[in-house]
């Protein structure tokens, strides 16, 4: 098993038993040490619980609830808030569809430059190997591309590091992430690259400091010379206008319809159909991590992600693309098929591909409902989210 399965075992086993550890120090403990980034393995101040929110094993309901049955809503705001801030950019994200089509547009233009740019290309390569001969910066380029995670405050530093001081793209850093990250998430990901190059709250960058660093990593990096001492936020359009959440139809197949459940790479939650009163003929899986990116991705991440689906449907079909699913379809004479909603992302984009043809049968998506009441509220900024996160505790978590 590589470093990055044995870290985070892709079982959901290991998603309650790591959050049952985790729930006791989510108080001040967390609140007065989450910035310390210990080194690889040694991440005990933060819950490491991404890569299982990510592929929504865990939702911010169940996590928000083992916390506040261990401690009050006050000793655990700031965890909470962590906690929250994930559905803030899965909101926002949803309402500007556009930001993501746009960053994969850049993505392809960059492939190409990077292809032709013999000097974009080193760089590029010399980043993405850990081989810049900045040490903390490289370091957290291996740790990343062994273990599939990094600290938030490393995520930070190498994101400033990358804009700033080796002059890339953001969208080359944030594609370098997502091809490694197993918690790597469309949304997720992208706000906050652009909000390290000061696009998502315009004209506030994130400098990543020697001093910051040094104290942050408990000295492991003492010093680190020739950092850019400047952040001029980069130039980019302002955001799409923000477009209403499209309501979703309900599921409305016939008794006795042979329905198939088609879970994928970003919702495994199949308990969440129960209340549908569906029984599904097959189940199927199928991970969409490999389009996000024209260049490889990690093994590790589709490997986690569909160990995890075998384990949360056992006897689960993998199904490889599109034309996967409509075999899968026809061999089990499937009447409607049955898909946990996909946010914006690669899979949004692989169903929209199936729903033109005529080879699948009518699929329908279900969004839960903590999504459905949480994402129209991340209008605007974070703050304004923020004041509905106690509502949104008490009416999914308590
Ligand atoms: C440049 C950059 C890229 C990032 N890319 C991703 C990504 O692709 N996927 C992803 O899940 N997170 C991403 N993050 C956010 C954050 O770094 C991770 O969620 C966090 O480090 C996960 O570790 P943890 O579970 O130990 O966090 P904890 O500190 O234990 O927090 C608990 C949970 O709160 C949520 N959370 C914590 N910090 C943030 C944050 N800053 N923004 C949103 N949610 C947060 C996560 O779901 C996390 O599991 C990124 C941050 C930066 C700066």
């Amino acid at each position: 098993m590589t470093d990055a399965l044995h870290s985070f075992p892709p079982t959901l086993d290991a998603a309650t038993e790591r959050l049952a550890a985790f729930a006791p120090r989510a108080g001040s403990e967390y609140a007065r040490k989450r910035n310390f980034d210990l080194g690889p393995g040694a991440h005990s101040h933060v819950s490491t619980l991404s890569p299982y929110l990510r592929m929504k094993v865990l939702d911010e309901a169940d996590v928000s609830r083992a916390v506040l049955s261990r401690m009050n809503a006050e000793d655990a705001e700031k965890f909470l808030m962590e906690v929250w801030w994930r559905t803030y950019w899965k909101g926002w994200m949803e309402q500007r569809p556009a930001v993501w089509a746009s960053y994969l547009d850049d993505l392809g233009r960059l492939h190409n430059e990077v292809q032709t740019q013999s000097g974009m290309r080193q760089r590029w390569e010399a980043a993405c190997l850990g081989d810049t001969g900045i040490a903390p910066f490289d370091a957290w380029a291996r740790e990343l591309a062994t273990t599939g995670y990094l600290h938030n405050h490393a995520r930070m530093w190498f994101a400033s590091i990358w804009i700033f001081t080796l002059g890339l793209p953001w969208q080359l850093g944030a594609d370098f992430f997502l091809r490694h990250l197993l918690d790597g998430d469309a949304a997720v990901n992208t706000l906050s690259w652009r909000w390290v190059a000061g696009i998502q709250t315009q004209g506030k960058t994130y400098l990543a400091r020697p001093d910051n660093i040094a104290k942050f990593t408990d000295g492991r990096f003492v010093g680190v010379q020739g950092l850019a001492t400047e952040a001029p936020p980069v130039q980019a359009p302002k955001p799409p206008e923000r477009q209403p959440i499209p309501e979703i139809a309900a599921y409305a197949g016939a008794p006795g319809d042979r329905v198939g459940l088609l879970l994928h790479s970003d919702d495994l939650g199949a308990p969440f159909l129960g209340p549908l009163g569906i029984d599904p003929v097959s189940v199927g899986y199928i991970d969409t991590t490999d389009a996000q990116s024209p260049w490889d991705v990690a093994p590790f991440v589709p490997e986690f992600r569909t160990r995890l689906a075998q384990e949360a449907s056992p006897g689960a079909v993998i199904l490889s693309d599109a034309q996967a699913v409509a075999d899968w379809a026809s061999e089990h004479r499937l009447d409607h098929v049955v898909t946990p909603h996909a946010p914006v992302g690669s899979t949004r984009a692989l169903l929209r591909k199936l729903r033109k043809g005529d080879a699948v049968p009518p699929l329908s998506e279900v969004r839960r409902e903590i999504d459905t009441v949480a994402w129209p509220h991340a209008k605007a900024g974070f703050f304004k989210f923020k004041a509905h996160i106690p509502d949104l505790i008490d009416q999914f978590a308590r």
